[in-house]
C-alpha cells in the first residue's frame, strides 16, 4: 500500500503508464474541441462531437436541452436575455457492476468566451497549435484541457484494466461564462455524487474560496443636439461615466471591506467592476442621446446577490439625484447573466484529504489552496447541492486574453492525479474485457 490512497503500487503505476501511452491523443483531442468555436449560444456542436465520442467509450448517454422555465425558480439561476434554443447539457455515466466506492461527478463548461480582435493573435484562436510547450487556442486553458482532462483520466483506468467501482458522471455542460445556468441544469436534472471536481485552470492548486458575480446594464437617456449648440442637449455618453464613476467609489468601499474576509485580505484587489461594453450615440456631430454600459460586479463569499443588487441600485440612483441633468431622467438598471454568489470550501473534507493524496502520489508534490476572484460553476454543488467541490486544474496563461494558453507539462501532471484520484475516491473494480 501507498501512503496517503489506498491503491496498490501496482495499480497505481499501471494506470500512471496508461496516462503516458495516451497522452498525445489526449492533446490531439483537446486541439479537436478547440477547433469548434464554442461561444455562448454556439456550443451545441461540440456538444455533439463529445456525445459521440464518450457514447463511443460506453457510456450511458443523458442530453437535454436548457430551459430557463425550467430552472428559473431556483435561487442559484441568472436571468438571461439570449436565447437557449440550442443550449444544451451533455452527461456520460459510468455504472460499476457493484456500487462499493463513493460516487464522483466530473464536471467542465464547453462554452467559452469570444477571441478579441483575432489579428491580435499569433494564430487564428480556432487554429490550435502547440508551441514550446504550450497548448495555444480560445478556450484551450479554460476549459478544453479540462474537459479532455476528465475523459482521459477514466480511459487511463480502463486501459490499466480496471473501472471505477462507483458512479462517475462525466458531465459537459453550457453557458459557465455568463450564468452557470448549465451546472445548475444538471444539479436539478439530478445529477449528485459524494464530491465533484472540475479542472478549471487553476495553476495546480485547489480553490479555497471563490467570489460571486452579477452582471448589469445601465441605460442613460441624454437629450440629442446640434455640436453648435452643445450645452442645450444633455450628454448621455458623458452622464454614464459619470454614473461609473460613482459606482468605482462602491467598487472601493467593497474593497475596503477585505479584512472583514479573511481568506480575500491578501488580495489588494479582490472585487473588481468590470466595465466591460459600452455603446451608444448615433453621430460624431450630435450630443448623443443615448448611452448603454454593462458591467460586472464581484462579491464575497457569504454576502448574497441581493445585496450587490441594492448596493448598486441605490449607489446610481444617489448619482442621478445629485446630477442636475439626470435628476429627473434616472438611468436605468437592468440584470441579465450572472447573478451568482460565491462560496468557501472548508479545509479538511475527505474529497480534498484524496485529492491531496493523489497528487503527491501522482506527481511528489502538494496541491496548495488558492482564492478565486471570479466565478466558478462549483457554487452550484457547494451552495445547493451539499457536494464537496473540487476545483483543480493545469498551468495557463492569458485566460480570457490574446494567445490564451494552457502548460502541456500541467495537463500531464493534473491528468495524472485526476487519475489517482477517481481510482482512490471511486474504488477499482477488475474491467471485463
Ligand atoms: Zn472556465
Amino acid at each position: 500500500m501507498m501512503s496517503g490512497t489506498n491503491l496498490s503500487s501496482a495499480a497505481r503505476d499501471a494506470i500512471l503508464a496508461s496516462v503516458e501511452a495516451t497522452f498525445d491523443a489526449q492533446l490531439a483531442f483537446t486541439m479537436d474541441l478547440v477547433r469548434f468555436p464554442s461561444m455562448r449560444g454556439n456550443e451545441a456542436p461540440v456538444q455533439d462531437f463529445l456525445h459521440a465520442e464518450l457514447s463511443r467509450r460506453g457510456y450511458a448517454m443523458d442530453r437535454w436541452r436548457v430551459r430557463a422555465e425550467d430552472i428559473s425558480h431556483h435561487p442559484g439561476f441568472s436571468p438571461i436575455a439570449v436565447s437557449y434554443e440550442q443550449a444544451w447539457c451533455v452527461v456520460g455515466t459510468h455504472r460499476p457492476r457493484e456500487e462499493k466506492g463513493r460516487s464522483l461527478i466530473l464536471n467542465s463548461h464547453i462554452d467559452v468566451v469570444p477571441p478579441g480582435p483575432v489579428d491580435m493573435w499569433a494564430d487564428h484562436p480556432f487554429d490550435p497549435k502547440i508551441r514550446d510547450g504550450w497548448l495555444y487556442g480560445r478556450g484551450g486553458a479554460d476549459m478544453k484541457a479540462g474537459t479532455a482532462i476528465n475523459v482521459f483520466a477514466m480511459d487511463a483506468i480502463r486501459a490499466a484494466g480496471f473501472q471505477p467501482a462507483a458512479t462517475v458522471h462525466v458531465e459537459s455542460v453550457m453557458d459557465e461564462e455568463s450564468t452557470g445556468n448549465g451546472a445548475l441544469s444538471s444539479l436539478l436534472r439530478g445529477y449528485r455524487a459524494a464530491a465533484w471536481f472540475c479542472p478549471e485552470p487553476t495553476h495546480e492548486t485547489v480553490t479555497r474560496a471563490n467570489a460571486g458575480v452579477v452582471w448589469f446594464k445601465i441605460e442613460v437617456r441624454g437629450r440629442p443636439a446640434h455640436t453648435r449648440e452643445m450645452q442645450s442637449g444633455f450628454n448621455a455618453i458623458d452622464a454614464a461615466y459619470r454614473i461609473v464613476g460613482a459606482l468605482r467609489e462602491l467598487e472601493a468601499r467593497y474593497n475596503a471591506e477585505r479584512a472583514d474576509h479573511p481568506l480575500f485580505a491578501d488580495d489588494p484587489h479582490p472585487i473588481n467592476l468590470n466595465l466591460g461594453q459600452i455603446r451608444g450615440g448615433d453621430w460624431t456631430s450630435m450630443v448623443p442621446a443615448w448611452c448603454e454600459v454593462e458591467l460586472r460586479f464581484a462579491m464575497y463569499p457569504g454576502v448574497s446577490a441581493d445585496k450587490v443588487r441594492r448596493d448598486v441600485e441605490s449607489c446610481v440612483a444617489a448619482a442621478a439625484a445629485r446630477d442636475p441633468a439626470l435628476a429627473n431622467n434616472p438611468p436605468a438598471v437592468t440584470w441579465h447573466g450572472f447573478f451568482c454568489e460565491g462560496f468557501e470550501l472548508k479545509p479538511g473534507s475527505e474529497a480534498e484529504i484524496a485529492l491531496n493524496a493523489a497528487g503527491m502520489a501522482a506527481n511528489s508534490r502538494p496541491i496548495e489552496g488558492q482564492i478565486m476572484p471570479a466565478y466558478l460553476d462549483a457554487r452550484v454543488p457547494m451552495l445547493y447541492g451539499g457536494m464537496p467541490a473540487l476545483v483543480y486544474g493545469p498551468v495557463s496563461r492569458e485566460v480570457h486574453g490574446i494567445d490564451e494558453r494552457c502548460d502541456v507539462e500541467s495537463i500531464r501532471r493534473c491528468t495524472r492525479t485526476l487519475a489517482l484520484f477517481i481510482a482512490d475516491w471511486c474504488g477499482l473494480e477488475p474491467i471485463e474485457r
